[in-house]
């Protein structure tokens, strides 16, 4: 577990980077995919874990999450308009572009559902000084987290910092299309991610960003 900013520990996956869920205070947020599980079990081993919180219901983030909620005992947190998918993991590729990839990574990657505790809406408090913002079209209810006071966003796959498939080229980049159903209202949430003009951000797949003036541009131009 790598500490980021105040409050913030990065556990991240094999290879490093390539999915990511981070300890927030005492919830953690993301859970990767559910090969991950045991890794995240014994990360959060004698941690305080006061919940488990979703960017959004995706195989990639939810792997682990009723693992988790069930060994630690701990409530279900997920984005309102993502409570379905996270609650019946069936209805994840439902979701999703028809692509052949999206009914293998339910299989793979996909961990059980879990009833959901909280439904988190915009404005919301996570923890740790955190609030929810709504930032949809990767999932219908996809959230990021901000941190006002030292600037820190965590945006789950609103955008990605590699490639999240290949893990090269590093670099920001839009969520793959196969990925997400409504990638014109990704790119408004994208937009208002920018306009915050975070210093420190963090994504579901991908390195740490620290370049405030590289990640303005790159909301600007999409
Ligand atoms: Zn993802």
């Amino acid at each position: 577990m790598k500490p980021i900013v105040a409050d913030v520990h990065l556990i991240t996956g094999i290879p490093p980077y390539s999915i990511n869920c981070y300890l927030v205070g005492d919830v953690l947020v993301d859970a990767m995919a559910k090969m991950d599980r045991r890794r995240i079990l014994k990360e959060l081993s004698g941690k305080p874990l006061r919940a488990h919180a979703l960017t959004h219901a995706h195989p990639d983030h939810q792997g682990a999450s009723r693992a988790v909620c069930t060994t630690f005992g701990v409530p279900f947190w997920a984005p309102e308009l993502d409570v379905p998918p996270a609650e019946d993991a069936s209805i994840i590729a439902e979701r999703q572009p028809k692509h052949p990839i999206n009914s293998l990574f339910g299989k793979i990657l996909a961990g059980p559902g879990h009833p959901v505790d909280r439904a988190l809406k915009e404005g919301d408090e996570l923890a740790a000084g955190f609030v929810v913002l709504d930032t949809p079209g990767h999932s219908a209810g996809h959230v990021s987290f901000w941190r006002e006071v030292d600037r820190t966003l965590i945006l789950g796959d609103v955008l990605n910092n590699q490639h999240p498939l290949l893990g090269f080229p590093r670099g920001l980049r839009q969520p793959l299309a196969i990925f997400t159903p409504d990638p014109e209202r990704n790119r408004e949430s994208i937009r208002r991610l920018g306009e915050l003009e975070p210093l420190t951000v963090m994504f579901g797949h991908g390195p740490v960003l620290r370049d405030p003036e590289a990640f303005g541009a790159f909301c600007r131009s999409v």
